[in-house]
């Protein structure tokens, strides 16, 4: 039976993704609007051991024995360096398969020495910033009250020293943080970091709060263009689009569906993107 894993999710950022929820759900140390997992109803401020790593590992062993997914990512129903034994299962991982390992993280555990080293075992870290402003910044993200230049210059200096490669979202909401204002300001701190690529996203399913509604096409299209009359890369910034369709689509496990439409909601054009 399958508990930790779900997926392979059909991902607009990743490919083939084969989630991996080393949380409870929802344990985050922020309650984003947007968040498709829902509401956090009590910030989790701790790390901690949240599941038993050893069956993780079994889960693992069962769906990698089979099948090599674009990545194996750490995300799920909350905030994934929140566990203590992030590092370990990366590291495991990348030490018995021939399979990248991506995590999806707010960043706001940068600070952390003892997380900064697990990371740096993984391929791919996804983090995000959705506004340098502080009062949008806390309209948005809703955590406890946060010194806003210390996350910046955490995240800073996380993107100069990982080792792998960093992919960046900025997640639009009309009318919070869609202004040219906004999105220079925004840019102008996003060219002090080294990051492979910048990602504009907007809602694709639910979010937390229900007056959270898509960014249009339009307003997407203007914000890039702003962002690149600004001199920034136009090949290092683009819009998250859809799912892509693959080849030799893979085999469904129920159990593993289940899961993966317990997290978050898919439509059925999505899951017939990747599954037989
Ligand atoms: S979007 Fe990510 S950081 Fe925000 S509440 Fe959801 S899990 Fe936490």
């Amino acid at each position: 039976m399958f508990r930790h894993l779900f997926g392979p999710v059909p991902s607009r950022r990743l490919g083939v993704s084969l989630g991996v929820d080393l949380v409870k759900a929802k344990s985050c140390n922020l309650d984003c609007v947007f968040c498709e997992c829902g509401k956090t109803d009590a910030l989790s401020e701790k790390r901690e051991r949240f599941k038993d790593p050893a069956e993780i590992k079994e889960e693992l062993r069962e769906v990698l024995g089979g099948m090599t997914p674009d990545y194996v990512t750490f995300s799920g129903a909350g905030e994934p360096t929140l566990s203590l034994d992030l590092g370990e299962i990366i590291r495991w991982v990348k030490g018995h398969y021939p399979v990248k390992v991506a995590v999806i993280t707010n960043g706001l555990l940068f600070s952390d020495p003892e997380v900064r080293k697990e990371l740096a075992a993984a391929d791919l870290v996804l983090t995000k910033i959705n506004s340098v402003h502080r009062d949008t910044f806390d309209k948005i993200c809703r955590g406890k009250p946060l010194d806003l230049e210390a996350f910046m210059e955490n995240m800073r200096n996380f993107c100069a020293n990982f080792p792998g490669k960093i992919h960046l979202e900025t997640f639009i909401i009309e009318g919070l943080n869609d202004g040219t204002r906004e999105i220079l300001d925004l840019t102008a701190y996003v060219k002090t970091l080294r990051i492979e690529k910048w990602q504009l996203n907007t809602l694709a399913r639910a979010g937390a709060e229900d007056w959270v509604t898509p960014a249009s096409r339009q307003t997407m299209e203007r914000l890039l263009k702003e962002i690149i009359g600004t001199g920034y890369p136009a090949d290092r910034v683009e819009i998250i689009g859809e799912v892509r369709e693959i080849e030799g689509k893979i085999e469904m496990n129920e159990e593993l569906l289940k899961n993966m439409r317990e997290k978050r909601e898919y439509r059925k054009e999505e899951i017939e993107k990747i599954f037989k």
